[in-house]
């Protein structure tokens, strides 16, 4: 046969296996999780792709996950009849990093190298395939991809920088499609290899796994078995009769190895929410999206009527690419299931607009075909359907974190996805009564808990009509701005906007139960006060200093006025009833560079 062709890993591969060694050092475990999932995710695109290409599954018709146990020798198998890899696609998966888990493995560490934060979290975090290298020291990976006539042979070695990958010839070890993986434990990690042992991670860590895992097991069944009595005691008794009777049976246990099925397949989803405990939920989400913290929140659901689907959604409780970072909606947070056929995980939109990308969930519907494709996602009426109630209850589940005996849970989400919400008043018009109650801010009653509109309003003055804000770069300008002085004084309470997007946010809402928002930064701020007699005197006393510093001050201000806004400083400058805010300005400034 050809010899086996060498290939270096992509540079961050080797330097990745060694982090990944010495950060999950202390829970090797994880590595049965990542395969199995890794497994699982190989028959999924295998039974998509077969619903229109029905060959596919011509060599076999079974979708299981099979992981055998050799304790003697310290060595695991994990064979799964999924879709395999060509020789292309092994060079493309095993030998580069660019897939999501083992990313997302490197930015957790990082994050928690920065903040000091518990290292344990990290052990709980999916690596994806070069977590084979926490237990095995040789890693052999047999593979047969439908699309392939022949089977390729990876091998890899734990701290080495390059792989091999030859055809396989030895005729036992073919398979009719799928990938087995041969894991040869390292000499401390050769107890993962007991049946027993094993047994037990995949019922804790893929309990979720919609295909069946099977584990080797030796099993025993007890048998009677007649034996004969000791002949010399046969004699004693010297009655050829008594030879019959005196055969006694005598209990034996009968022991065989053989394939038991070890984990529940009956997806989460569609069982019985009132049978379902929270731990459940939160271990479905952790299983399903590599997530290492519980959510903040689940929603299990069904509709009916219209059209019928049902879905389990979750709030997380950080956000993967940072708060700053909501324009990425190419999450794989939403896993599209067909009649239980997973579909894709790769949306642009279609159910839920970018700014509530963050959230995650399955959804299985009965009413699309199963051959979906992008297209058609994009133009189905179902679709849009399902998307304004999965929106809905999107907006329940974070009403109900904000409703939460726990205020901590809300505060959490705010500061991980306020950004978020506040996009969606700029961008959701449809859904603003939805997003509104969901904003929080400071103000000038509140600099330490942030208040919601709700708050606001039940806080406000009986004489009040407006909901005063005012826009600044930092709660301290704000608190200290001039234009406060007066409000303050009446004991009217004004929100302070201080991140760049409140402004937009406000002004695209205009009012909350039907009062309007007013920024008391504008020339014509109203309390509903006006004295139209002191003024006219006043106007008139000033209004030739007024003229001066008009003079003085020149193309620098559009005009010099009188107001009775101020209580204790002299002056203020103002923007203009139909200018930016200075605040805007500032924004407008900082785009245009
Ligand atoms: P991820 O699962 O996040 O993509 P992994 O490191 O776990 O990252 O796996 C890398 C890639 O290797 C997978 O995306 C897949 O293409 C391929 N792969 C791994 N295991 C299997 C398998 N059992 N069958 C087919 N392909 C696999
Ligand atoms: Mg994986």
């Amino acid at each position: 046969s050809p010899p086996a062709e060498k290939f270096e890993y992509q540079a961050e591969v080797s330097r990745l296996m060694d982090l990944i060694v010495h950060s999950l050092y202390s829970n090797k475990e994880v590595f049965l999780r990542e395969l199995i999932s890794n497994a699982s995710d190989a028959l999924d695109k295998l039974r998509f792709l077969s619903v229109t290409d029905p060959g596919l599954m011509k060599e076999s018709s079974e979708l299981d996950i099979r992981v055998q146990t050799d304790k003697d020798n310290g060595i695991i198998t994990i064979t799964d009849s999924g879709i395999g890899m060509t020789r292309e696609e092994i060079v493309d998966c095993l030998g580069t990093i660019a897939q999501s888990g083992t990313a997302k493995f490197l930015k957790a560490l990082k994050d928690s190298k920065d903040s000091g934060s518990d290292n344990n979290l990290i052990g709980q975090f999916g690596v994806g395939f070069y977590s084979a290298f926490l237990v095995a020291d040789r890693v052999v990976v047999s593979t047969k991809s439908p699309k392939s006539e022949k089977q390729y042979v990876w091998e890899g070695e734990a701290n080495a920088s390059s792989y091999t990958i030859r055809e396989e010839t030895d005729p036992e070890k073919l398979i009719p499609r799928g990938t087995r993986l041969t894991l040869y434990l390292k000499r401390d990690d050769k107890g993962f290899a007991h049946p027993e042992r094993v047994q037990k991670l995949v019922k804790n860590y893929s309990q979720f796994v919609s295909f069946p895992i099977y584990t080797w097991q030796e099993k025993g069944y007890t048998k009677e078995v007649e034996v004969d009595e000791d002949p010399a005691e046969v004699k004693k008794e010297g009655d050829d009769n008594q030879i019959e009777k005196k055969k006694k049976t005598k209990t034996v246990v009968e022991r065989y190895w053989d394939w038991e099925l070890t984990n529940e397949t009956k997806p989460l989803w569609l069982r019985n929410p009132k049978e379902v405990t929270t731990e459940e939920y939160n271990d479905f989400y952790k299983q399903t999206f590599n997530e290492y913290l519980e959510p903040l929140a689940s929603s299990h659901f069904t509709t009916e009527g219209e059209v019928e689907f049902r879905s389990v959604l979750y709030v997380p409780a950080i956000s993967p690419t940072g708060k700053d970072d909501i324009t990425n909606p190419k999450t794989k947070n939403i896993r599209l299931y067909v009649k239980r056929v997973f579909i894709s995980d790769d949306f642009d939109g279609e159910l839920f607009p970018r700014y509530l990308s963050f959230v995650k969930g399955v959804v299985d519907s009965n009413d699309l075909p199963l051959n979906v494709s992008r297209e058609i996602l994009q133009e189905s009426r179902i679709v849009r359907i399902m998307r304004k109630r999965l929106v809905r209850k999107a907006f329940d589940m974070i009403l109900g974190i904000a409703m939460s005996e726990n205020p901590e849970d809300y505060e959490k989400f705010w500061d991980n996805f306020g950004k978020n919400i506040k996009l969606g008043c700029i961008e959701d018009r449809e859904n603003q009564k939805r997003l509104a109650p969901l904003l929080r801010f400071f103000s000038s009653q509140a600099d330490e808990v942030m208040i919601s509109l709700d708050e606001y309003v039940e806080n406000m003055m009986p004489e009040q009509k407006d909901i005063y804000y005012i826009a600044s770069d930092s709660l301290t300008s704000a608190q200290n701005a001039p234009f406060l002085e007066k409000l303050k004084e009446k004991e009217y309470e004004v929100l302070f906007l201080v991140d760049p997007i409140d402004e937009v946010a406000i002004q695209n809402l205009k009012s909350y139960k039907e009062k309007n928002f007013v920024d008391i930064s504008k020339e014509d701020l109203d309390m509903g006060d006006k004295d139209e007699e002191k003024e006219k005197q006043i106007k008139q006393e000033f209004g030739v200093t007024c003229d001066w510093m008009k003079k003085r001050l020149g193309d620098k201000v559009a005009s010099v006025q009188i107001s009775n806004r101020l209580s204790s400083s002299p002056c203020v400058l103002v923007s203009g009833k139909f200018g930016w805010s200075a605040n805007m300005e500032r924004l407008m400034k900082a785009q245009s560079l």
